[in-house]
Parts: C-alpha cells; sequence; structure tokens
C-alpha cells in the first residue's frame, strides 16, 4: 500500500523510541537505568485522583463538548487571570488531549504549504514534524551554551522572511531547561509585533522553575500581541498527569473556533473523567507542586554538578524543566573498542549497550553534540546512572 506523502518524512517520536528500546531491555532482565523519560515520576495526587472517581460513579462519562466544558474553560481563564495576568473568555479556550494536542491542531489551523514557521533548537521533537504535517516548512535557529540556548531579537528578525509565518516558543525548554528573561521576551515581543508573525508560546513547564527565576509568557508582556500568539500550556508537567492527556491552547476566536471544529471532525473531547480530574488541578491546592519542585530541584544539582565533573562534558545549569542537556563535544572521537563515538547517537548506544544507560541523543533535538537525561526518576537511579555514564566516559580511550 503507498502511503500518503505527508507521512514519509516524519519519525516517530525519539524520546518515546528511546524510552521503549529501555524498556525491552528491562523486559529482558536487564537492569537499565533509564534517564529517558519525558514525565515527571511522581504519582497524580490524591485530590485530583479522587475527583476523578467521583466523576465516574456520578456517571460523567458521556461525550462533552468538543472543545471541552465550559467550567473547565473557566477554570483555565482563572488561571491564565491568576498566574499570568491575561484575560481570557471560554469562547477563546480550547482543551484537547494533552498540550501535544493543541500544537497540533494550531498547526493544521495555521499552516499551509509554502509557510515558514521558526523553530529555535534545541526544540522540542515534535515541533518540526507538526509543521511539516501541516504542509509548512520549519525554520531553524540555532542556539548554544553560550547564549543560554536563547535566541536573540536580531537572530529572530534576520530570520524572518515574507514567508514566516509564525515563531514555536517553549520556555522552560524540552531539552535545554533553559528559559527566557523577561528583558529578552520584550525584544522579541518587539520584533513579533513590528513583523506581524504569529507566536504560539509552550508554556507546559511554567511550574517547574528553580533558582527563583520567575515564570514570564510572552502573552503578559504587551495586550497588542494578544491578537497575534496562542498560548499553551496543560495539566500533565505541573500536576504528573501525562497519562490523564488533558491540555489547552488560548488565542484569538476565529482560530480555536477552527481548532475546535478540527477537533470535533478527529478526536472529538477529551476524556470527560480526565476534564474533571483536570478541573480539580488547576483549582483544588496546589501545594503538590512545590514538594516535587524540592525534589527535582535536589535531584538538577546533583546530576549537572556530575556531569560537569566528567571529562570532555559540559553541562549549562537548567532553570527549569526535569532535564540536564550535557555538551559532550569533548568526547567525539574517543573510542570504545573498535568504535569511534563521533556523535549524539553513538554516544547513546554506546552508554546504552556498555553500562545500560539510556539516554536521549541530541541529535532528536536538533543539537548532535549534546545529550539528554531526564532527572524525573529517583535520586538512587540518578545517583547509580551517573557512576556508570562516568565510567564509560573514563573507559574511552
Ligand atoms: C511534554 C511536553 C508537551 C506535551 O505535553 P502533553 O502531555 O501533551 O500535555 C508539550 N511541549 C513540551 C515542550 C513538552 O515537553
Amino acid at each position: 500500500m503507498e502511503l500518503a506523502q505527508r507521512v514519509k518524512e516524519i519519525k516517530p517520536s525519539p524520546t518515546l523510541a528511546v524510552d521503549a528500546k529501555a524498556k525491552a531491555l528491562q523486559a529482558q532482565g536487564v537492569d537499565v537505568i533509564g534517564f529517558g523519560a519525558g514525565e515527571p515520576d511522581f504519582d497524580t495526587p490524591d485530590n485530583i485522583k479522587e475527583a476523578a472517581i467521583k466523576a465516574i460513579k456520578a456517571g460523567f462519562t458521556k461525550y462533552t463538548p468538543a472543545g471541552g466544558t465550559e467550567e473547565l474553560k473557566k477554570a483555565v481563564c482563572q488561571k491564565l487571570k491568576k498566574d499570568n495576568g491575561l484575560d481570557y473568555e471560554p469562547a477563546e479556550i480550547l482543551i484537547s488531549c494533552g498540550a501535544k494536542h493543541s500544537l497540533y491542531n494550531i498547526c493544521q489551523a495555521l499552516f499551509q504549504k509554502g509557510d515558514e514557521v521558526i523553530i529555535p533548537a534545541p526544540y522540542w521533537v515534535s515541533y518540526p514534524d507538526m509543521v511539516m504535517l501541516a504542509e509548512a516548512t520549519p525554520v531553524i535557529l540555532k542556539t548554544t551554551e553560550e547564549t543560554g540556548f536563547r535566541i536573540t531579537a536580531k537572530q529572530l528578525e534576520q530570520a524572518i522572511t515574507p514567508k514566516t509565518k509564525a515563531l514555536i516558543l517553549n520556555s522552560p525548554s524540552n531539552p535545554t531547561g533553559a528559559s527566557y528573561t523577561k528583558e529578552g521576551l520584550m525584544a522579541l515581543a518587539q520584533v513579533v509585533l513590528k513583523k506581524g508573525i504569529t507566536v504560539i508560546s509552550d508554556e507546559i513547564y511554567e511550574k517547574l522553575m528553580y533558582d527563583n527565576v520567575s515564570f514570564f509568557s510572552i502573552a503578559s508582556l504587551d495586550p497588542k500581541l494578544k491578537a497575534q500568539l496562542l498560548v499553551v500550556n496543560g495539566v500533565s508537567k505541573s500536576y504528573s498527569m501525562t497519562g490523564w492527556r488533558i491540555g489547552y491552547a488560548a488565542g484569538p476566536r476565529p482560530v480555536i473556533t477552527a481548532m475546535t471544529n478540527i477537533q470535533s471532525q478527529s478526536t472529538s473531547n477529551p476524556t470527560s473523567i480526565s476534564q474533571k480530574a483536570s478541573l480539580e488541578a488547576l483549582s483544588g491546592p496546589q501545594d503538590f507542586i512545590p514538594i516535587m519542585l524540592k525534589e527535582f530541584d535536589k535531584r538538577r544539582t546533583y546530576m549537572v554538578d556530575r556531569l560537569n565533573a566528567m571529562p570532555g562534558v559540559s553541562c549549562y545549569k537548567p532553570t527549569g524543566a526535569f532535564y540536564a542537556f550535557p555538551n559532550c563535544a569533548g568526547v567525539f572521537g574517543r573510542k570504545a573498542g573498535t568504535t569511534t563515538i563521533t556523535d549524539s547517537t553513538s554516544l547513546a548506544q554506546h552508554l546504552l549497550e556498555s553500562v545500560n544507560v539510556a539516554v536521549v541523543p541530541g541529535v532528536a533535538f536538533g543539537a548532535d553534540e549534546n545529550i539528554r537525561l531526564s532527572y524525573a526518576t529517583s535520586f538512587a537511579n540518578i545517583e547509580k546512572g551517573l557512576d556508570r555514564i562516568q565510567k564509560a566516559i573514563e573507559g574511552l580511550t
């Protein structure tokens, strides 16, 4: 059977692929330490689970409106007002099956052949593929540790052409953990306003920030931006609810309506029960977040310090999310037996095969000198896994 052209260039999500490979080894009885996880290792808080159980028992188990329930949309509006100072109405909100689904719907609603979409690298793996599935062209802007993995206003302005439709921003970032300062975002916002492009702001790691660094949404900087901007967020990362599949988008009403129509013809509504759980997540007690954050912070410092102490490895200290993204170019050219480590893929393969540690090669994020390690795993695992990585790296000749 002949596949459609549209899907021929699409790759399966490499982060999920590494996870699957590590899990397959584990199933064979191999003691694998997995740093591939893209989700918090905490359980979903009890009050959220209880809300879901209550919804099931009350028979809240039927279709809801395709774009989500009015009560959850209202809760999202309140969240955006309280946390980000943004004014949105329920008609400007879409609830979808995860933030990923909101991003996908945005791409389908806005992009078409001939459009260029600017994506700063290192980028979240799904952005370029989602843009390509909408038949548009991803334009990658490279950033490095030296600039804190942030694009500058000048870099953005130079990349904009008459074909540029949008910029996808992700702060704090997966995979780098870097976040933009208010000043940095203001400079980008000026270019966005001047050039009239759309900004898609993926704020899924908003609540996971360290070192007293504050979160700023680019949306909050200038009310004029509202007509050109979509905010994407969700409950997966903040409330350890990845499996519940609830995310949301806020934006101009015609775009939200178009996204709702796409959703109504594809998935229909996000799970009714998960919507009730998410309502509790957004409007119930928030004390789970600082507890999770404190533990992540401890692991972050330990992991980054250990990585920086390894020969040939240098690791930027992330200010958000739950990933370390060390640059390993210093070990490229060294040998493991007869094979030479030449890039992020051969390094990741070497770590998996020689010491059974799973990491994600940076090439998946558009950064072939780096690997991504998630610290959303126990401290004991982190210690053990880093001991193994150190041994593997020190063993290179
Ligand atoms: C995890 C993640 C998402 C998607 O989260 P959902 O589970 O689909 O809500 C979106 N963007 C980034 C950068 C992520 O890391």
